[in-house]
Order: structure tokens, then sequence, then C-alpha cells
């Protein structure tokens, strides 16, 4: 997947994940496989071509959960392992659900862009590849937070008010918490939305 510019910088070919309007809205499909279960936060889109896999199989598309944190894709893009047969597998696409998200980017011999916040809801939100194009990227980060009321940019701007503001780091553990306890049978209403988070 990596490879390596006449100037020593290392490239990764994906879809133009700058093109941030390609990112399209799908429903989750209740009767899809379980290897294409997301939960919240980022995940990956690859196929399986292990023969001796339930999805391999059948060459089929699986999703990989990421889940919160700062991908650098450079080196995220080849840890990436199927659900069902946990051989490595290499992501064609990205997308999020129930998040915020911003991506970093930086192409051969352009600019470095930081793109603005966006936010999932309760759907399948998945980068679209044909809209979208490939790009070559030396720079491509994307930085995955807990879904925030009013998006993160709106909370953003509050925070750099309060002067005793608490560090993102601290919080980053806190959210994960959180995000583990939601696998418990808590409220009945959100356990029925998971059983639904899979794309289609
Ligand atoms: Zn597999």
């Amino acid at each position: 997947m990596l490879r390596l510019r006449g100037g020593g910088e290392l490239v990764i070919p994906f879809p133009d994940i700058e093109k941030e309007d390609a990112v399209k809205v799908h429903e989750f499909d209740p009767r899809a496989p379980d290897y294409r279960r997301i939960r919240k936060g980022m995940y990956y889109a690859a196929y399986c071509y292990n023969p001796a896999c339930a999805a391999g199989r059948k060459a089929d598309c699986v999703a990989v959960p990421a889940g919160f944190g700062i991908f650098n894709l450079q080196k995220c893009l080849d840890k990436v392992f199927c659900p069902a047969c946990h051989q490595k597998v290499k992501p064609y696409s990205v997308g999020w659900h129930y998040c915020d998200y911003q991506v970093s980017t930086q192409k051969p011999g352009a600019e470095a862009k930081k793109g603005k916040w966006h936010q999932a809801g309760d759907k399948d939100h998945r980068f679209d590849n044909k809209e979208a194009g490939e790009a070559e990227f030396v720079v491509a980060i994307i930085e995955v937070v807990p879904y925030q009321e009013g998006g993160k940019e709106k909370l953003n701007t509050v925070a750099k008010e309060q002067p005793n503001q608490t560090p993102i780091e601290e919080n980053k553990e806190a959210d994960q918490e959180e995000h583990k306890s939601s696998h418990n049978p808590q409220p009945a209403p959100r356990k029925a939305k998971k059983k639904h988070c899979t794309i289609l």
C-alpha cells in the first residue's frame, strides 16, 4: 500500500478524502452479515479474499470498526484485519457512525490542509470512492471523537473561553469507557439500534 516517492516521502494511494462532500449517508441493513457490523466511530471498508473465511469465500466486503482516536492512515491502513478471519485486509475506503471527525491531508507537492469538523449521525456515513476519485497523500490523518451535541466545531468555540479547560487527552479515556459501556444492556432503545448497525 505504501510507496516511496523520489524525494523519500511515503505516499499512500487512497480515495480523495479531501473531497469532504463525497461522504454519502446510507441506511443500515439488518440482514447484512455480522462481518459488516460497525460501532460508533470510524470504520474501514475492505474486501477479504481469504478462501478459508466466510467473507473471503465470496470475496465479500467487510467493515472493520476502528472507533475513536487519531488515525494516521500511513500507519493504520497496514494494520487492518478482517473481522471474520483476522487476516490482514486492504481498506479501500472509510466510514463513520455517530461521531465527529476531521480530516487533515497533504498531497505530494501541495500545501497541508485541515478540513472542517464533520458530524456523522445515527446512520452509515461512508466515503463514496467513485465520486471522490483516487488521490495520493504524503499526509492523511483522521481525528475521530465521540458525537457531540451541536458538533465539535461549536464545542471548540466555547471551550476556548474557559480558562480551566480539561485537556482533550483526559476526556478521551472517559469517552472510550462510555463507548464500551454502551455494549451493556442499558437503555433498551440504544440496544435495539445497535442491532441494525450493519452496513449494506
Ligand atoms: Zn476474512
